[in-house]
């Protein structure tokens, strides 16, 4: 394979190379209007996908949604990838010319809901998913891009594959190393990710935060009545609960860059029954994959120690995996001239009275508003610094791979919370997802034209980020996507979320339809 996309490389090569600095420029800014006439578009799928209100592995509406946009362009849909229903990968072709994957994620988060534009808490149907995480902007920002990016390379004949796809049930980063597995990257140049974020930035090198393995651990033991004859029983719950009283005193020894972290799935039906089955669900993170192997085996062992102390039997399924993400050079360097030239949004007096209002209703420590200064090119930590995950991790170890983080909301914030979902369907993040747009397709121009660029990303990816680690999956080929997951909660909700689905035939915007008045403040 790898022979066959250099061959056809070559010949973009000679085709390409005759495009001057000047005429390169000239593409860049004709596409940096067509991502701004895109503008309203733009809009549309962000709040679109906002009113959908969907968790990790229940994408449908949003798949749906997305995929008739992108047939209706002329992508070709491989829909149900890696056996997830909601999963897909469209791809178009324009001639010969480097294979460009442009993803984001599309899921929100449990007891999320939550008024766009309104500056407190103010759920649209209580106890229902909202998007407190911004992964309704993601898809529309690659999107945008891609449709202005057709025109350009169909207008300037430029050689290329631009694929796109969706991170599927990323907060359970329970699809990307799936992909992986499955080849669906193997025959990709790079890989250019988006992720929402509160300013228009890009880092290469090993990114802040974590990866980490998903593990469910289910005992079983004996029913029996748990007052005439409980010495007959033999309780699943006391060795769930046995085992997370081992890994807390593990805890203490644990290092401060390592976090794990718990809830009970199954914990019993009824006190006078004995429970005969509990599960108990861990995330355990930390920044390398030896690391995280050797905290999974240690709750191994716990586990097994649970199911010794109570006469129970343990058994364990990997639910999701996240590699700790390494971001390559050469995009990132390319991306950031890009970003310099984009620049952050211009915020309304509302925008910023909006973000002000949101950081003094969550005590945040950061009050100055929206981001109006941009971050710097993010340079290979000194000191590894511990947090999120994100399975793009996984991605990043297949191909030469860059998240570009867009401005579509508010500095300070604590993150999966009803307050991260305020600013999503407000101008705050559609002028973050247009700024993230022109950075995406302004970039894929420069590897398009430039195919030394591609040569040099790889050569990053093989003989610098490669040299050292070696990526193996923390899944195997048996290890089926938990696409299940979810399946309950969006059955309680979906029929009452479907009442605020938005109407853009009806509507110019969410806001309006919602009737709201931007901002309202308390
Ligand atoms: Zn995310």
């Amino acid at each position: 394979m790898i022979a066959i996309t250099f061959a056809l490389f070559v010949t973009t090569v000679h085709a390409q190379q005759k495009l001057s600095k000047r005429q390169i420029e000239k593409i860049k800014t004709e596409i940096l209007n067509k991502v701004q006439d895109r503008h309203k578009n733009t809009q549309v799928m962000v709040d679109k996908i906002f009113s959908f209100a969907e968790l990790g592995f229940q994408e449908y509406e949003s798949s749906a949604y997305l995929t008739k946009i992108l047939e209706e362009a002329g992508f070709t849909i491989e829909k149900g990838i890696s056996g997830i229903p909601t999963a897909w990968m469209a791809r178009w072709s324009f001639g010969e010319g480097p294979v460009i994957a442009l993803g984001s994620d599309v899921d929100c988060i449990p007891k999320a809901s939550q008024y766009p534009g309104v500056a407190y808490h103010k759920p649209m149907v209580e106890g229902a998913p909202g998007h407190g995480e911004g992964h309704n902007s993601g898809i529309p920002v690659v999107i945008t891009a891609a449709l202005a990016l057709q025109e350009q390379m169909k207008n300037n004949d430029l050689g290329g594959t631009l694929i796109i796809w969706p991170g599927i049930a990323e907060e359970l980063v329970a699809s990307k190393a799936w992909y992986v597995r499955d080849g669906y990257f193997d025959d990709i140049d790079l890989c250019i990710f988006t992720h929402v974020s509160n300013n228009l930035s890009v880092s290469y090198g090993q990114a802040r935060g974590t990866g980490l393995i998903s593990v469910e651990y289910t005992f079983q033991g004996e029913a029996a009545h748990s007052a005439g004859a409980p010495w007959r029983g033999r309780s699943a719950l006391d060795a769930a609960e046995l085992m997370n009283v081992g890994w807390n005193y593990k805890r203490e020894h644990l290092h401060p860059l390592k976090r794990s972290h718990s809830i009970f799935i199954d914990a019993g039906d009824q006190p006078n029954v004995v429970p005969s089955k509990a599960s108990i669900w861990y995330y355990f993170r930390d920044i390398t994959y030896d690391g995280i192997m050797k905290m999974y085996n240690d709750a191994n062992n716990i586990a097994a120690g649970a199911a010794l102390m109570t006469d129970t039997k343990v058994s364990s399924k990997v639910l999701g995996t996240a590699w700790p993400r390494h971001f390559n050079k050469v995009i990132a360097e390319t991306m950031f001239e890009n970003i310099q030239k984009v620049g952050l949004p211009t915020w309304s007096e509302a925008d910023q009275q909006l973000a002000k209002a949101v950081q003094k209703e969550v005590n945040s420590n950061n009050q100055e508003g929206l981001s109006t200064k941009l971050s710097d090119l993010g340079r290979p930590l000194k000191n590894p610094v511990s947090g999120g995950s994100d399975d793009i991790g996984d991605i990043s170890w297949a191909v030469p791979t860059v998240t570009l983080r867009f401005p579509s909301n508010i500095p300070g914030l604590q993150g999966h919370h009803w307050s991260n979902a305020i600013t999503m369907a407000t101008p705050i993040a559609h002028k973050g997802a247009t700024a993230g747009a022109k950075v995406v397709a302004t970039t894929v121009i420069d590897f398009l034209t430039k195919p030394q660029l591609i040569v040099q990303a790889k050569d990053y990816f093989k003989n610098v980020q490669s040299k050292e680690v070696q990526y193996q999956p923390m899944i195997t080929e048996k290890d089926p996507p938990p696409k299940y997951l979810n399946e309950g909660i969006m059955k309680e909700f979906r029929s009452e979320l479907e009442k605020f689905y938005y109407d853009e035939t009806k509507y110019d915007s969410y806001l309006e339809q919602l009737n709201i008045q931007y901002p309202t403040l308390k």
